[in-house]
């Protein structure tokens, strides 16, 4: 009955080189961060795609946290949990809110850095947070010879299609957040990102001002099962705006919103279109309140 079916082998590198030559000579193993998302998708067991497994857990680079003044350094088999806990008082402010809003604890304590940003389908909070903070990321390649190494801005992660953008024997190793003041910043989720990404929206901001005049303004909008949704237009139509914005100001934003999003592809839904606008209306309005709350 099982005949040419095997279990699959499991590797389990202590270093990034290791980890590497393994990936190389076994191309086609899965790569195995917390097993988070892997252990939810439906396999049969055992299989015949014979498909061996990579676990990055036992390789101690990868779990390390640095930081200096300009920036902090942290690996793709941090958990989320601890990431919060050893960042508490230094990550940004939209960085923990997308961590806190991870799933349930059970989640977040066992799920990495790594395995959010490389779901196979899903753009998911920490992509979406990470997209308006000046991030880079380290990508190691196991099929080059000596394991060539290149770091990308977060955005390069993802395909203009929103799909995943690292090839095939590509490993994220390490993720460089720079710190950077801001005056504003949220994070906000609704629906359902994980169970129901087809309805969900999860919105970040980050912006500055200086007395009153709004100096700069980045938001990433994540429809998770298709992109997360970049505008410069819109930033630059809020950049050098006066606080607090009118009602007038408000609803225009939100109206070139709404346009943009109808544009953009045809598998968003309604009701993300007006999540995203609704969203984007109330950011606008609680930056107002915290400019007179100041
Ligand atoms: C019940 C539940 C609710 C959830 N709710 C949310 C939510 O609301 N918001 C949210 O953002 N997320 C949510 N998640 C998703 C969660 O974020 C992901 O499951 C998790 O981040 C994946 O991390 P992991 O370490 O378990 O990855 P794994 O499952 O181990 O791996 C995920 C993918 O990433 C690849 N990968 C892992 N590490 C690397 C690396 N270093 N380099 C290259 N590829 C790599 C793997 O090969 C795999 O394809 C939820 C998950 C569950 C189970």
């Amino acid at each position: 009955m099982y005949e040419g079916v095997r279990a699959p082998a499991v590797f389990n590198p202590e270093t990034i080189l290791e980890a590497l030559d393994v990936y190389q000579r076994y191309p086609r193993s899965i790569l195995w961060a917390g097993g988070t998302t892997l252990m939810s998708q439906l396999r049969e067991y055992p299989s015949h795609d014979n498909k061996d497994i990579l676990y990055l857990g036992g390789v101690s680079e990868l779990h390390r946290i640095n930081r200096n003044e300009r920036y902090i350094e942290v690996g793709p088999m941090v958990s989320i949990q601890r990431l919060l806990t050893v960042g508490q008082h230094i990550l940004h402010p939209v960085l923990a809110h997308a961590c806190k809003r991870l799933g349930p604890p059970i989640i977040r304590s066992q799920a990495t850095i790594g395995g959010s940003l490389c779901h196979p389908n899903l753009r998911l909070n920490l992509a979406t947070a990470l997209m308006i903070l000046e991030t880079q990321v380290e990508i190691k390649d196991s099929r080059s010879t000596k394991s060539s190494t290149r770091w990308v801005p977060i955005h390069r992660l993802y395909k203009r299609d929103g799909s995943l953008g690292l090839i095939h024997g590509e490993i994220i190793t390490r993720l460089r957040v720079f710190f950077e003041d801001a005056n504003f910043q949220c994070f906000s989720i609704i629906g359902d990102p994980f169970y129901h990404p087809e309805t969900a929206v999860i919105f970040a901001v980050f912006a500055k001002y200086e007395k009153s005049t709004i100096s700069e303004f980045r938001f990433s909008l994540s429809l998770p099962s298709i992109d997360i949704f970049r505008s410069k237009e819109i930033e630059a139509s809020i950049t050098s705006k006066d606080l607090p914005l009118s009602a007038k100001e408000i609803i225009a934003i939100s109206g070139q919103l709404r346009e943009l999003l109808s544009n953009y592809s045809s598998k968003i839904q309604k009701v993300q279109i007006e999540r995203s606008c609704r969203i984007l209306e109330k950011t606008l309005q609680d930056m107002n309140t915290k400019v007179f709350a100041n």
